[in-house]
C-alpha cells in the first residue's frame, strides 16, 4: 500500500484521567508538527510523550464536550499558546458547565472558548496532515470524529468502542442519532478503517459491524 507508506501520519495513543480515556498525540513525520486529540487531562504526561516523540505541537483538537475529554484542554492551550479547534458548536453546553462536572469526575476541569466550533465537511491539518470532520451526533450532540482518509484511521471519541456505543443518557444524548451516525456515516468509511475509541483498545469498522451486539449488521437487521 505504498499511499499508506508515503502518508506522514504518525499517532501515540496516552491513557489519561481516572477514566483512562484515549488522548491521541497525532503528527506530521515529514515536519514533526502535530496536535493532541482529547487532551482531558494527566498534562505532564502528555507533555512527556510530546518531548519523547520530538513533536512540535500545533493545536488541540477536540471530539466533544465531556470533562475526561477536554477538561484541561482549556489549561494546556493556555500554558502552551494553542489554539483549540473542535468540537461542533451544539457541544457548547458541555463545555459551559466544566466546572460542575470536574469535581464530579474527580478531574481538575477549566471552563474555555473554542478557537474554532467545527461543522461536518470541514477538515483540519497540522504539518502536511489534513484530517476529515465528521458530525456524529447522539452520545453529545456535537460529538465530531477525525478521519485521515489517506491512512484509514479515525478517532472517534466516545461514539463507538470494540464492542459497544457510547452512552446516550446525558442531557441532549440521543440513541437514534447515535445509530444513525455509526451506520450511515462511519460506516460507509469502509470496513477498513481503523478507529481509536475514547476507551479501550483499537478495532476496525468491519470487525464492529460483524460483531458489535448494539450496532453489528446482525444486530442492525433485527431492528
Ligand atoms: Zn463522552
Amino acid at each position: 500500500m505504498p499511499a499508506v507508506q508515503q502518508s506522514p501520519l504518525r499517532a501515540a495513543i496516552v491513557p489519561v484521567t481516572p477514566f483512562q480515556q484515549n488522548c491521541s498525540l497525532v503528527w506530521c513525520s515529514k515536519t514533526l508538527r502535530g496536535a493532541l486529540i482529547d487532551p482531558g487531562g494527566d498534562l505532564p504526561l502528555l507533555k512527556q510523550g510530546v518531548e519523547r516523540a520530538g513533536v512540535t505541537l500545533e493545536k488541540i483538537l477536540l471530539t466533544h464536550g465531556h470533562a475526561d475529554h477536554c477538561g484541561q484542554a482549556g489549561i494546556l492551550a493556555g500554558e502552551l499558546g494553542l489554539p483549540i479547534e473542535g468540537p461542533h458548536e451544539a457541544d457548547r453546553f458541555w463545555i459551559s458547565r466544566l466546572d460542575e462536572d470536574g469535581p464530579r469526575f474527580g478531574i481538575h476541569t477549566e471552563v474555555f472558548e473554542p478557537d474554532r466550533w467545527l461543522q461536518d465537511g470541514d477538515t483540519v491539518a497540522f504539518g502536511e496532515v489534513t484530517m476529515e470532520v465528521i458530525h456524529c451526533p447522539g452520545h453529545t450532540p456535537g460529538h465530531v470524529v477525525f478521519f485521515h482518509r489517506p491512512t484509514r484511521f479515525a478517532f472517534v471519541g466516545d461514539v463507538l468502542f470494540h464492542g459497544s456505543i457510547g452512552r446516550t443518557d446525558f442531557p441532549m444524548g440521543n440513541h437514534q442519532d447515535l445509530l444513525d451516525a455509526i451506520t450511515g456515516k462511519l460506516w460507509p468509511l469502509g470496513s477498513d478503517v481503523t478507529f481509536v475509541p475514547g476507551q479501550g483498545p483499537t478495532s476496525t469498522f468491519g470487525r464492529e459491524r460483524e460483531s458489535n451486539p448494539f450496532v453489528g449488521d446482525a444486530a442492525m437487521a433485527g431492528v
